[in-house]
């Protein structure tokens, strides 16, 4: 039986004030709720206030992106080994803002995805479609060769060390949710594709959902079989509706 997986990506958003009250809010909020996982994927220059804050809860702490090297002159990139420095368990790849506004390849999204497992911390790997490619009927097909660009240069084993989180782009930060039948569908297509390389792994892997998840509509997504949490964007910044995720998942 997977457990629930409910992580919060705060974007380009927050302060040291603000961070302090959210984090305070959900650190007490998630500290009733064992049966399921909590982080939060805060901005590089935060990770040290958030390590301190998150330290010892049941909140785990997570970057937004990585480097694919190790160290070097990659002018304001920040690596994996630094991430984990600051007791990061989880860096979202791939994520479609990565991919669309910093022109971020599958290949480049694979080698980042490497980059992370080899330092030990868990990649959330997003993939997910457009609205012009969801219209053109081709989902499936976009979704997998995303998927697939990873699962070659990685492995499927790398999987039992992952998450997946499908995001449809027109559903991120517009208010329109895909409907739990719509989600599911594509859930159902990445987890058949990661079965065809391992059962065991495809069995045992998260796949989120991710595209304005609220309290709202939280359980009946997650209520779904291959729907095992949500990456929450927008409502991630109030603690209250992000507890409110969180607690769908419980
Ligand atoms: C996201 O950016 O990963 C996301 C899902 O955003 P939102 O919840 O705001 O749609």
């Amino acid at each position: 039986m997977r457990r629930k997986f409910v992580a919060g990506n705060w974007k380009m958003n927050g302060s040291l004030v603000a961070n302090e009250a959210l984090l305070k809010a959900v650190v007490a909020g998630a500290s009733e709720m064992t049966g399921v996982d909590c982080a939060v994927c805060v901005p590089a220059p935060y990770l040290a206030q958030a390590q301190s804050l998150v330290a010892g809860s049941n909140v785990a702490l997570g970057a937004q992106t990585l480097s694919e090297h190790v160290q070097g002159a990659y002018t304001g990139e920040v690596s994996a080994t630094m991430l984990k420095d600051f007791a990061c368990q989880y860096v979202i790849v791939g994520h479609s803002e990565r991919r669309s506004l910093y022109g971020e390849s599958n290949a480049a999204v694979a080698a980042k995805f490497v980059a992370a497992l080899n330092a030990g911390l868990t990649p959330i790997l997003c993939v997910g479609e457009t609205l012009d490619e969801r219209e053109a009927g081709v989902t499936a097909k976009v979704v997998t060769e995303q998927l697939d660009a990873v699962l070659n240069a990685a492995g499927v084993a790398a999987f039992a060390k992952a998450v997946i989180a499908y995001e449809p782009v027109w559903a991120i930060g517009t208010g329109r949710t895909a409907t739990p039948e719509q989600a599911q569908e594509v859930h159902a297509v990445i987890r058949a594709r990661v079965a065809e390389g391992d059962a065991a792994v495809a069995a045992g892997v998260q796949i989120l959902y991710g595209g304005s998840m609220k309290p709202s509509n939280a359980a009946e997504l997650m209520a779904q079989p291959d729907i095992d949490g949500g990456l929450i964007g927008g409502a991630a910044l109030v603690a209250g509706d992000f507890l409110a995720i969180v607690r769908a998942g419980a």
